[in-house]
């Protein structure tokens, strides 16, 4: 007898969810359009992840994710002003606005536009769900193998996953 598909590191497993933060229903996977990811290679939180590993298709799973396993604590240094002008006068800077910064060791980081003034504007090297706890509703739809592609990628493709 076959055993029944379980989440497993190396599946790629589709996914409907709805995200609570706070208790504001802040993302949601569209209907009738599963979200995808491939288990074990760090494409969704660790927290999510780990309570997700053994289920079964057609299981509905409530999960809540501390920061540590979420998108981490708030560093309270994490916000800094930086000169309009370190930007084309062109540009258009808007709220929520996420770019790629070089730290001094040359790595790039994320960081997120928070204010935007006439000379200066404030950035967070915080994730905005940093320090929040995530609340998520899960519908597992489906698991199967990755593609060679898939599995050399570290995500899944396809129409509702990832494109290049
Ligand atoms: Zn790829």
């Amino acid at each position: 007898m076959t055993q029944p598909a379980t989440i497993a590191t190396g599946k790629v497993v589709s996914i409907h969810y709805v995200l609570t933060v706070q208790g504001e229903q802040i993302d949601a996977s569209p209907e009738g359009e599963p979200f995808e990811f491939l288990a074990g290679a760090g494409n969704i939180v660790e927290g999510l992840e780990r309570a997700l590993l053994g289920r079964l298709v057609g299981e509905s799973v409530q999960v809540s994710v501390s920061p540590e396993q979420g998108y981490g604590l708030r560093d309270p240094q994490g916000e800094q002003e930086i000169p309009r002008s370190a930007f084309p006068t062109d540009f258009e800077l808007e709220p929520g606005m996420q770019f790629g910064a070089e730290d001094d060791s040359g790595k790039v980081v994320p960081m997120w536009v928070k204010t935007v003034g006439a000379e200066m504007l404030t950035v967070d090297f915080n994730h905005p769900l940093a320090g929040e706890t995530l609340e998520f509703q899960v519908r597992v739809l489906g698991i199967r193998e990755p593609t060679q592609e898939e599995r050399r990628h570290g995500h899944p493709h396809g129409p509702h996953g990832h494109q290049h």
